[in-house]
């Protein structure tokens, strides 16, 4: 099949993408790397009039690095961060995320914008800036906005967006230097989106503690029993003692997927505490 036939415009910057966006009154859609929306509109899963390729504006490319944060611009591309020669723990963290997905060669085009944009649950980004509590920045022509992760996306394949609003960048709070980190996705396949994903932190100096279960059936889940109780104690839980955390916060997974769930986030713990 062939995408059904629309106007193709490339804007050189933020502002005029908005106002293509907004004049196209809902029928448009942004296009970063194409990963996702290119298959969609080959199997016209998705048939807008007006498609804005977004991937010649330079401001949605860059990465700037302040003392407690860094900002990522929308089209920065997986493999940028896979190939981040970068030794501090946020680094670290953010590599081993984005050379997580799919394959080398979605990598070098798909962005971190297209991917929080498109919202899905088994998203790695998706776990990643929810674990990081990011905020994302986000222009149309009637304003900028700025949404903590767990506000921008709200549920499977569904964001705050409007029609006409653009993802930015995303404002990465640094984490510190001794801060431990594990993550862990169950993926049949190589190359394939993962089952299940733990995504962990202990970052002791800046008191923070957080246990992010990937792979749901909407926004990850944070776990803050489990995390509260490696803090603690310093240890890692049972499977079951996760397992309920799990049941507690998102019942209805049959015993297999609870499982995995369970056994994901149990070995990013082990990870960090390793
Ligand atoms: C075979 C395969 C395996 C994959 N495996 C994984 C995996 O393991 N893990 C994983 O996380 N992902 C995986 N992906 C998805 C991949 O990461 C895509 O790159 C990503 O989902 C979309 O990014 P993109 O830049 O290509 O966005 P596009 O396809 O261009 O756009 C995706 C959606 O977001 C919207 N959009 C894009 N950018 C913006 C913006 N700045 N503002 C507003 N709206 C925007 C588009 O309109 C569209 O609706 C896989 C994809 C494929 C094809």
């Amino acid at each position: 099949m062939k995408a059904h036939s629309f106007t193709y415009e490339r804007p050189s910057n933020v502002l005029e993408a908005s106002r293509l966006l907004a004049e196209a009154s809902g029928e448009g859609r942004v296009l970063a790397g194409g990963q996702t929306l290119g298959p969609m509109l080959n199997m016209r899963l998705a048939m807008p009039k007006l498609i804005v390729d977004i991937g010649g504006i330079h401001e949605l490319k860059t990465v700037e690095h302040f003392v407690d944060r860094i900002v990522v611009g929308a089209c920065v591309n997986h493999a940028v961060f896979e190939d981040w020669i970068d030794p501090t723990p946020l680094g670290q963290l953010l590599s081993r995320a984005g050379g997580s997905i799919a394959y080398r060669a979605i990598r070098n085009r798909g962005t971190i914008g297209g991917s929080l944009c498109h919202a899905d649950p088994n998203a790695d980004w998706v776990t990643t800036m929810s674990l990081l509590e990011a905020t994302l920045l986000t222009a149309s022509t009637k304003a900028r906005r700025q949404l903590p992760m767990s506000e921008f996306m709200l549920g499977t394949y569904s964001t705050a967006l409007n029609p006409d609003e653009l993802l930015v960048a995303i404002d990465i709070p640094k984490i510190s230097s001794e801060a431990r980190w594990g993550y862990y996705r169950i993926c049949r396949k190589v190359g394939e989106f993962p089952e299940a994903l733990g995504a962990v932190i202990f970052d002791q100096p800046r008191k923070v503690g957080r246990v992010i279960a990937g792979g749901m059936n909407g926004r990850p889940l944070s776990l803050p029993t489990v995390a509260e109780f490696v803090a603690a104690t310093g240890k890692t839980p049972e499977l079951p003692e996760v397992e309920k955390a799990i049941q507690e916060s998102e019942p209805g997974f049959d015993s297999v997927d609870l499982r995995h769930h369970a056994v994901a986030v149990r070995r990013a713990i082990l990870m960090a505490l390793a």
